[in-house]
């Protein structure tokens, strides 16, 4: 296509030859561009001209050598006034060579470093000395003695010439420059690496516009584009380029512009450029500079067509030499045009044009250019003459609150691999950057770099350290260490804010709460035990118990004693026996409550109120008990019944099985035991401390060795984290309590602007209900959470019951109990009154009598002291009514007698304690009574 578009272009030129003064031009950019400038160039130049200036432009494959050569001695047979472009190296020495050789003007827009001043060559482009000088005096008021440059390409290294003179300097301080080369290709990373691995946080930047932007987004992947970072943009076009991503980052980024895109004329030009392009492609392109500004290489054809047509117009030059390549003659006006050129100065886009002695464009302006938040600003000018001027605007520093603070910053996330907090991603597919890692703290970033509007590069803690003092280093190690060095701009795993750590650093408010405990091998299952009965109540239990069977038997017994409806007559068929019998001795007490305990029963059974309400409560008690007794034996033959080596921290420090422990090396549980003033945990501390190989780096590797068979190790751990390995290790389990209770926090530098917006935020997540839905997801659901749902389901563990469980019963028992013996004791008082009326006796006297009786405590037989004068009603009744009688005998009358015998029971309860001498009486009682009923049965 080039060759027919050269011959084209060829046979048009020579059908313009003598109408018009043609300038030659030849592009190989690939696009429309710098032909549109090239074309605006000689249309504005030939404004008012009697003969206008004619374009002539070749277009070739860019680097073609053939193509661009047979471009210019085409070029030449249409007599042209000077030659243009083209833009790409090889192929632009090629062109000058040639036009060097017939002394045509060779105009070049390039930066060129190997220019002859002799050459019929003038480039518009900046000289590489000065253009290096502008970044040395800007690296200079910057003030940095320490920097990286970073650089794309060796033809470069000249732009670089002033700058690496700088460590030469005499100057006072001393200047350290390291140069990184960034590779072919586009992934800059492993370069990136290295810079920020060495430390260094200031860097000039030198290389192409077409790869700034992705260099800036790799940096920023890498984590060298926060606060501390500065970076200076060498390449003049840095302003095209959408720094959106990078304005907020926190990074200084400095560069330079030849022209204020803003200004009317730029604007006129960029809309003229799009005009252009459209006529020259025929409306096949809309807007070439869609969006992105005007770049320095179309000003520079510009207003290199606009210096070269005034020089030729003020030198009156109408026609060119009419030298071609194959003829050796030289035109005799080319040097004088070029020569001429060097002497001009004249406004253009790019500000002034005018060359040096050596003929290089070495005095020139530009803006000097911050990246702000709104976008870029112009912080100050640089010339040759003044070198940087400042011209910054002293804007008062408004403080800025809250998540605005942190709008659009980048900030590296300190994070390490501890489960769940954070994890790598199981994929399949390659992962980058913060893709590769999940898990609970993972999350709350994400949320919070959401709320707040900030990006985030994730950095592991490979080692795993947290961090923690070390006095011998005199320095604190880990994560901390890194957010205090500002190596990270925050820190987020299982990291537990303490006292010492919160000295240092700065924490949000706690996401989540927790306290340490210990991790151990789950109970082993006991073998069955003989004596199991026992083990439904504790042994305090029992003993209460046996107290209470013993108590209420007594008091059963000296109710029975007090009671008089407990006196009975032995043989109910004799009215006035000389005798009482009493049921209750200290024996049938006894067997009446066993038999109720027992739920067994006895013959005995209580007659007067009090013996039967003291009765009736030991029933309930017994009924309780047994209940209670039955049902948690129930419990304990059906739960299998475990042997617990430890079950508490007090069993772990005393250790009877020998069982070894340690924590986490360095982290916050074995700080907690080592400031401990508690003596149990100084023990603990101190023996940790001496068994260092108990200590282990990560909580993973604790649980693995409470998991061995090979050693009998318990782990002590946060809860929190014991939660989520018990959920996936079935075989493991949390013992005893929480021994204090602490939290988890984000850390950050120590009076960090950002801490009150995060632990806002922090607790708009939790009034949200996010961090428990995000804490379920992270510990029952994901990664194999709920695997031990199960398992202890049915394995709970059976109590025996304590006092604690059934001491209402015994309280009812000893209410109840009390109650019998006032009943008891009014029942006697109002016995012995009624008889000391009827008997007219002193019931003091009487009172004192019974009590006597009561307490001497001897036997169970009472003898009946004063007798009835009239007695009525049936047997024990009539027989008791008249217990306190003279002891004379008197023969019973026959209508006392009930012939209704007393049931059996009642008898054979009585018969059984009679003591001899009342036998004797009883003998004679029975002898009247068989004589009685001899004469009935006679009559
Ligand atoms: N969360 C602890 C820390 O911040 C690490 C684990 C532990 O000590 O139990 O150091």
């Amino acid at each position: 296509m080039n060759y027919f578009y050269v011959v084209f272009t060829v046979l048009c030129s020579i059908y313009n030859v003598g109408d018009s003064k043609t300038i030659g031009a030849i592009f190989d950019d690939g696009t429309f561009l710098l032909e549109a400038a090239f074309n605006l160039g000689i249309l504005d130049a030939s404004q008012n001209e009697e003969n206008p200036f004619e374009a002539s432009v070749i277009k070739t494959s860019p680097g073609d050598l053939i193509e661009a050569e047979n471009g210019i001695c085409s070029l030449l047979e249409n007599n042209v006034l000077g030659i243009f472009g083209p833009t790409s190296k090889a192929t632009m020495k090629h062109v000058q060579v040639i036009a060097d050789y017939l002394e045509i003007p060779h105009i070049i827009t390039e930066p060129m470093t190997a220019q002859n001043r002799n050459w019929s060559a003038v480039n518009l482009y900046p000289n590489h000395m000065a253009y290096s000088q502008v970044f040395a005096d800007i690296i200079a008021m910057k003030g940095w003695t320490d920097f990286t440059i970073i650089y794309e390409g060796a033809e470069l290294l000249p732009f670089l010439d002033n700058i690496l003179n700088m460590e030469d300097l005499d100057s006072q301080e001393h200047i350290v420059i390291s140069v990184v080369q960034l590779p072919d290709g586009d992934d800059f990373r492993s370069q990136l690496k290295t810079i920020k691995a060495s430390g260094s946080v200031n860097y000039l930047v030198c290389c192409s516009r077409d790869n700034l932007p992705l260099f800036l987004e790799q940096a920023q992947q890498v984590g060298i584009m926060s606060d501390e970072h500065s970076y200076i943009i060498m390449d003049p076009d840095f302003h095209t380029i959408d720094i959106d991503p990078y304005k907020h980052g926190g990074s200084n980024i400095t560069g330079i512009r030849f022209f204020d895109p803003e200004l009317d004329e730029i604007k006129q030009f960029t809309a003229a450029i799009n005009d252009k392009v459209k006529e020259l492609s025929e409306g096949q392109i809309e807007t070439a500079i869609e969006g992105q500004t005007l770049n320095l290489n179309l000003a520079l054809v510009y207003d290199a067509v606009m210096l070269y047509t005034s020089a030729l117009k003020i030198m009156g030059l109408e026609e060119g030499g009419n030298v071609t390549c194959d003829a050796s003659e030289t035109w005799s006006f080319g040097s004088s045009i070029i020569n001429f050129i060097r002497t001009m100065e004249q406004d253009g886009l790019t500000g002034v044009i005018k060359f040096d002695e050596d003929g290089f464009r070495s005095e020139f302006e530009v803006d000097v250019l911050e990246v702000m938040a709104h976008g870029f600003e112009k912080i100050g000018t640089w010339s040759m003459e003044d070198g940087f001027t400042e011209m910054r605007k002293i804007v008062p520093a408004v403080e800025q609150e809250g998540s605005e603070y942190m709008k659009g910053k980048h900030f590296i996330v300190l994070t390490a691999l501890s489960a769940p907090y954070g994890m790598l991603k199981e994929s399949s597919l390659k992962l980058e950057s913060n893709d590769r890692y999940e898990g609970f703290g993972i999350e709350i970033i994400e949320e919070l770099a959401k709320m707040n509007e900030f990006n985030y590069t994730f950095e592991i803690q490979e080692d795993g350290v947290y961090g923690s003092y070390e006095p011998k280093l005199k320095k604190w190690t880990g994560m901390m260490e890194k957010i205090m060095d500002g190596r990270a701009d925050f820190a987020i795993t299982d990291l537990t804010i303490t006292a010492a750590r919160q000295k240092v650093v700065d924490f949000t408010s706690p996401f989540m709460n927790l306290g340490i405990t210990i991790l151990y091998k789950k109970p082993t299952k006991q073998p069955p035990d003989l004596f199991s009965f026992i083990s439904p109540f504790s042994y305090q239990v029992w003993g209460w118990l046996a107290g209470a069977y013993v108590g209420v038997s007594v008091l059963l017994f000296i109710l029975g004693r007090f009671a008089p409806e407990e006196w009975q007559n032995p043989y109910p068929c004799i009215a006035e026996p000389e005798t009482l019998d009493n049921q209750w001795t200290l024996a049938n007490s006894f067997w009446f409550t066993l038999g109720s305990v027992l739920t067994q029963g006895s013959e005995i059974a209580p007659i007067a109120v009090s013996t039967r309400m003291a009765g009736s409560m030991w029933w309930f008690f017994t009924l309780i008990m047994v209940s209670s007794y039955t049902a948690n034996l129930a419990a304990f033959l059906t739960v299998e019944s475990k042997f617990y080596a430890i079950k508490s921290v007090t069993d772990l420090a005393s250790n009877p099985y020998g069982i070894t422990y340690g924590a986490k090396r360095g982290g916050a549980t074995f700080g907690f035991f080592k400031e401990s003033d508690n003596l149990l945990y100084q023990k603990m501390y101190e023996y940790m401390d001496s068994h260092p190989e108990l200590m282990t780096q990560t909580n993973d590797i604790g649980l693995e060795r409470v998991k061995s068979n090979d050693e009998d190790y318990a782990f002590l751990m946060e809860s929190t984290s014991i939660e989520y390995m018990v959920e996936r290790n079935c075989d493991v389990a949390q013992v005893g309590g929480l021994l204090d209770s602490k939290g988890y926090g984000i850390a950050m530098k120590k009076n960090s602007p950002y801490r009150q917006p995060m632990s806002e935020s922090i607790l708009q997540l939790q009034e949200q209900g996010k961090i428990t839905r995000m804490k379920d997801k992270w510990w029952k659901e994901k990664r194999g959470g709920g695997a031990c749902a199960d398992d202890d389901a049915g394995s709970g563990d059976a109590q025996p019951l304590v006092l604690a469980n059934v001491g209402g019963v015994f309280i009812v028992l000893v209410a109840g109990s009390g109650l019998a013996v006032i009943c008891a004791f009014f029942e006697m008082t109002v016995d012995v009154w009624m008889i000391a009326r009827r008997e007219k006796l002193s019931f003091k006297e009487e009172l004192m009598a019974e009590l006597r009786f009561i307490f001497s405590f001897s036997g169970d037989v009472k003898p009946v002291r004063h007798r009835a004068s009239t007695s009525s009603g049936s047997g024990s009744k009539g027989s008791k009514k008249t217990n306190i009688l003279n002891d004379e005998e008197e023969e019973p009358k026959e209508e006392d007698v009930d012939p209704v015998p007393t049931p059996r029971s009642e008898r054979s309860s009585h018969s059984r304690h009679t003591s001899h001498s009342r036998r004797q009486s009883n003998v004679k009682q029975m002898n009247q009574f068989r004589k009685l009923i001899k004469e009935k049965s006679v009559n």
